[in-house]
């Protein structure tokens, strides 16, 4: 475990650190990624603990009692109300080393877990016995059992299974004043009885509860309105005898303000063996949730709402989903789902319940049984949570007022008034959300970057605050309040109930130390918003950030901490968080940390645009705005930010953010930009020299391969190394005896091009060229035989990626405008097809030139195409060779998030490869990320989680394919010698396999 990083002068901090086996942090970088959640404000902590056992916990706590700083727990910190961070307070992360599954009775349907255990572990647990947990968020795969405890989490089959509160049997407590006590319920007279006459604070915390409870029966009763999902406030109903006196439901919910929960025991569900779909199509919305109430009798699992304007913005965001094809006509959707022991089973439930909706005459039914077909409608509804945070036509909207809930009969009332009151403020949101027990999702575009809007965001909230109470509704239905909805209560309860709350907090807290401001006596709904009406500091940028109207500020607003980023299980999306398990190595850590540099930057010595580019528009210092950088902020030095440096040197600049991300943050692009900034006219990592313009250093090299290869063996090798900034135990590329564009040239000059033969561009990248020309002699084979007449640019050619990713911007771009003359030197017609054979240089010319050249790069990006893009889109009819074989895929993760693979699959079926592509992310290598000095191991770290275990355990006959040369080295270097080979190197070999094929080429020497 690493040793404490703490400023200096920091009592606590210090003892912290003497005590503990966790981390403690009190530094800038890790108290700003703990300063918010997924909710509109921003708390800077004093410090984070990461206890390491629950003895730290213990300590943690007396020793913040000691110096009466307050105290927050967190999970995943997917709050969205603000309840999962504190200003001030000392964050304890229950998520980074107490998330074990303690135990699991099948036999009794109960589980044991730490606070910090992740659903998803807890589900693949259960999942064995048939078993699951039922409330099922849509954070699943990185929410806590802490956090829905902490806040009574729901989720889609809460019609079905209940929420949290209904699923726990007891907790195990730590309260501020060191007391510890395990609480449960249903309980007897006798047990009350028991508990009340137990010696010590325990005892005497049962005989004060009870005699809460005893004297104020009336008033809950009275005050505390029988609805599914009212999780606003303290459910003080739990207390009451015909509710079983449920101490552990009582505190389910009261959002970390009672007491530190140790561990829970939870009660599982039957899985049901097989499930089916029916999606109900309605006109609008009112028509789908008045359809509600006669659709519960029939036991449905999930009653999920979704509208036609939730479907514009998940088509605004990204491609559409296939599985839209699915949805019946209609302008809104229910999401049916049914369970049972059969396949058959299931679908008759599924048409008893499509019959019920067809009985309504506007409405339509479409029953899905496929499974995959239901994940991935269901992948739909779940982005659909991430990104409706932007509209349909990009504008920004927030929480607030995300999550409120009526009872289901009133709910097609509520949503009519609901949209009413967002056209008279001029607000506009897309609801969706679980119809079954009247909980309706909205993220409303309130003004909330504009001085001007704070006052709307005020009177929006309680306005809606009146309007749900009015249908006898509850301000969160499955959420929690925090800071959002905390100061609205008591338009919700009387003033005898928040009194109540208040005395009930009092009796586990008397200090007030646990998750002040939240629940009871709360922070103004208003104060400590992350924009806080402010327009946000804008600096001179070098990249146009063309979907954020040319802002980074706002770009990096798109990280509303959904939290898909720290999710560690699947998927690109992120891989330096996937292996350090550090926050602040994920994308919504960095995502943070800019942000939070933007705030506080003051003037920026050297910071400018482009050199050569117009700033561009809507950039630059916002007048008004001279007082505001710096104040409150932990980062203040701007670009020249450290905290910034450090934790941008583990991004891999994979893209995986860019596509992964519900709302596309593109992290390797603000990298590109904050290492131009940063290093702007100052002396930069010898990395950068060295691999950063590794093609120039490369085209000496080809002058003498053999020497250069020498010295690489020689014993100057380690030095060189070091000088170039490389990590010692990185062998060094070896370079090809024969260039592969010497090669072109030899065998072009023997060999006129066929007639009638259609021309296209080879793009010799540097690294294929020099390092792996056989890559690049594939594809000229390939594709001859294909009928192409292949032709390369006119001089040397290089994307500028590596320029790019270390933020030498000026650079990249000449790089860039020196290929774009070589390919226009060519004299071939303008729209000639460009195939680039590395899937980072194909993406970069998509993507990083027109970003840099503007219109001037537009044209080679609409012309490039990958390899296998070509052949399927160029020559969709030609017979391909056929090749029987099993291959398993390593998907370049610039090829994931920029290109996409489907014509890769669509080759390999023509050819008849048995394919399975990987769920391994980033290789870890990543361009020079890899190889620079201070990486290698968390390089390997990332390639060791799938790549390279899957790799070893393929098949000597099972074909490896990895388009990258990044993904290939990393594999030849790592996986025990193993050759992965390019699509291009498979089709050649399928080729000479045939029996009419040209047979093995002399060009086909092996390169050393
Ligand atoms: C995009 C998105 C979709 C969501 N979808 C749903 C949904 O479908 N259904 C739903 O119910 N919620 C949903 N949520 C809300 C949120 O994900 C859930 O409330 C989740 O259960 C919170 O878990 P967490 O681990 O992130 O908790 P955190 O946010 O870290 O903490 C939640 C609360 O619990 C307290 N807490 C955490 N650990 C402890 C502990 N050990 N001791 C005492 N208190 C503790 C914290 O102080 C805090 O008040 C969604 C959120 C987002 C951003
Ligand atoms: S970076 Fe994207 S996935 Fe991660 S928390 Fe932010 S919005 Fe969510
Ligand atoms: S580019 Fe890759 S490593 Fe960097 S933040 Fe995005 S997903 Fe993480």
């Amino acid at each position: 475990m690493s040793r404490p990083d703490t400023a200096p002068g920091t009592e606590l901090a210090r003892e912290l650190a003497a005590a503990l086996r966790g981390e403690v942090r009190f530094d800038p970088a890790e108290r700003t990624v703990y300063s918010h959640d997924a909710s509109n404000y921003r708390h800077l902590p004093l410090g984070v603990v990461k206890p390491a056992d629950t003895e730290d916990v213990r300590t943690a706590l007396a020793l913040c009692r000691d110096h009466r700083v307050p105290v927050v727990a967190r999970g995943a910190g997917t709050s969205i109300g603000g309840q999962a961070i504190g200003p001030g307070a000392v964050v304890l992360d229950f998520r980074r080393h107490l998330g074990a599954v303690l135990d699991l009775d099948p036999e009794r349907r109960t589980a044991r877990v730490q606070p910090g255990t992740v659903l998803d572990d807890l589900q693949r647990a259960a999942r064995p016995y048939g078993l699951r947990f039922g409330p099922d968020p849509s954070t699943h795969s990185r929410c806590t059992l802490g956090g829905m405890i902490g806040n009574d989490s729901c989720g889609a089959h809460s019609v079905a299974w209940g929420r949290t509160a209904d699923n726990v049997e007891s907790l195990d407590l730590l309260l501020a004043d060191g007391t510890e006590l395990t609480v449960g319920g249903p309980l007897t007279p006798a047990e009350r009885t028991a508990l009340a006459a137990r010696p010590g604070p325990e005892g005497r915390l049962h005989h004060r509860l009870q005699e809460f409870t005893d004297r104020n029966l009336a008033a809950i009763r009275r005050g505390l309105p029988a609805l599914p999902r009212r999780v606003s406030g303290y459910p003080l109903d739990a207390l009451l005898p015909e509710r079983g006196h449920h101490l552990a439901r009582a505190l389910t919910g009261t959002e970390g303000t009672c007491a530190l929960l140790l561990g829970a025991t939870v009660r599982l569900v039957e899985e049901p063996r097989a499930r089916a779909l029916v999606l109900a199509g309605y006109p609008d919305e009112t028509a789908a949730a008045d359809a509600v109430p006669a659709l519960l009798p029939l036991g449905p699992l999930t009653v999920e709402g979704m509208a036609a304007d939730l479907i514009a913005a998940l088509l605004a965001a990204g491609p559409r989903p296939p599985a839209l094809d699915r949805l019946p006509e209609g302008a809104c959707w229910l999401f049916l789902e049914t369970g049972g022991a059969t396949a058959a089973e299931a679908l008759d439930a599924a048409r008893r319940l499509a019959d019920t909706v067809r009985r309504e005459r506007t409405a339509t039914a479409a029953v899905v049984t496929d499974p995959a077909e239901q994940r991935q409608l269901w992948a739909v509804r779940e982005a659909g949570a991430g990104i409706v945070t932007r509209l349909p036509d990009g504008g920004e909207a927030w929480p607030g007022w995300e999550d409120s809930a009526v009872p289901p009969e009133r709910l097609g009332d509520y949503l009519r008034e609901l949209r009413a009151l967002l056209r008279r403020h001029g607000l506009r949101g897309v609801p969706y959300g679980h119809f079954g027990e009247g909980c309706v999702h909205l993220r409303i575009d309130f003004p909330l970057t504009r001085p001007q809007g704070l006052p709307v965001f005020r009177e929006f909230m309680e306005q809606a605050a009146d309007l749900v109470v009015s249908h006898g509704g509850s301000l969160s239905g499955e959420h929690g309040d925090g800071q959002a909805r905390g100061e609205l209560l008591p338009r919700m309860y009387p003033p005898e109930v928040i009194g109540l709350f208040r005395e009930f907090k009092h009796l586990w807290d008397p200090e007030n130390l646990l998750n002040p401001g939240t629940a009871v006596d709360p922070r103004p709904l208003d104060a400590d918003l992350r924009f806080g009406g402010r327009p946000v500091r804008e600096l001179p940028l070098a990249l146009p950030y063309e979907r954020d109207d040319g802002s980074l500020a706002k770009a990096v607003r798109r990280c509303v901490g959904v939290g898909k980023c720290v999710d560690p299980t699947t998927g690109v999306m992120c891989p330096s968080y996937m292996a350090t398990g550090e926050e602040r190595h994920s994308t919504r850590g960095r995502a943070r940390l800019l942000a939070e540099m933007l705030r506080g930057a003051g003037p920026l010595p050297g910071a400018g645009a482009l050199p050569g580019t117009e700033a561009p528009p809507g950039t630059g210092a916002l007048p008004g705005t001279g007082a505001l950088p710096g104040a409150g902020a932990a980062i203040t030095d701007g670009w020249r930010s450290a905290e910034v440096r450090e934790a941008l040197d583990l991004c891999l600049g994979c893209k995986g953010c860019a596509s992964d991300c519900p709302v596309q943050v593109d992290m390797a692009t603000y990298r590109s930009e904050f290492l131009y900034q940063h290093y702007r006219h100052r002396l930069r990592p010898a990395a950068h020299y060295a691999m950063g313009r590794l093609p120039l250093w490369l085209r000496g090299a080809a002058l003498a391969p053999g020497l250069v290869n020498a010295i690489g063996r020689s014993p100057a090798a380690p030095l060189l190394k070091r000088l170039g900034g490389i990590d010692g135990r990185r062998a060094l590329p070896v370079l090809a005896p024969e260039t592969f564009t010497r090669w072109y040239r030899r065998r072009r000059a023997g060999r006129p091009a066929p007639a009638g033969a259609r021309p296209v561009l080879l793009w010799p990248d540097t690294f294929s060229d020099h390092l792996q020309p056989e890559v690049l002699r594939a594809a000229v084979e390939v594709l001859e035989h294909l009928g192409f007449d292949v032709r390369l640019p006119a001089g040397p050619v290089c994307c500028g990626l590596t320029w790019y990713s270390t933020g030498q911007l000026p650079g990249a771009r000449r790089v860039m405008r020196r290929s774009l003359a070589a390919l226009a030197a060519t004299g071939l017609p303008a729209g000639t097809p460009v195939v680039g054979m590395d899937p980072s240089c194909t993406a970069t010319l998509r993507e990083e030139v027109p970003r840099l050249l503007g219109a001037e790069g537009r044209p080679l990006a609409e012309r490039t195409r990958t390899f296998a893009e070509f052949v399927d889109e160029y020559a969709p009819d030609t017979p391909l060779p056929q090749l029987p074989v099993d291959a398993v895929t390593q998907t370049h993760c610039h090829q994931h998030a920029v290109l996409g693979s489907a014509a890769d699959r669509r080759i390999e079926r023509r050819m008849g490869v048995e394919n399975r592509v990987l769920d391994s992310g980033c290789c870890g290598l990543a361009g020079n990320f890899g190889f620079e000095r201070g990486h290698y191991d968390i390089s390997a770290a990332i390639a060791e989680r799938v790549l390279l275990p899957e790799v070893r355990a393929a098949g000597p006959d099972t074909v490896v394919l990895a388009d990258g040369f990044s993904c290939r080295t990393q594999i030849a270097q790592l996986a025990d010698g193993r050759r992965a080979l390019h699509l291009a190197e498979l089709m050649l070999r399928a080729l000479r396999e045939q029996p009419d094929g040209p047979g093995p080429a002399p060009s086909d020497a092996p390169t050393p």
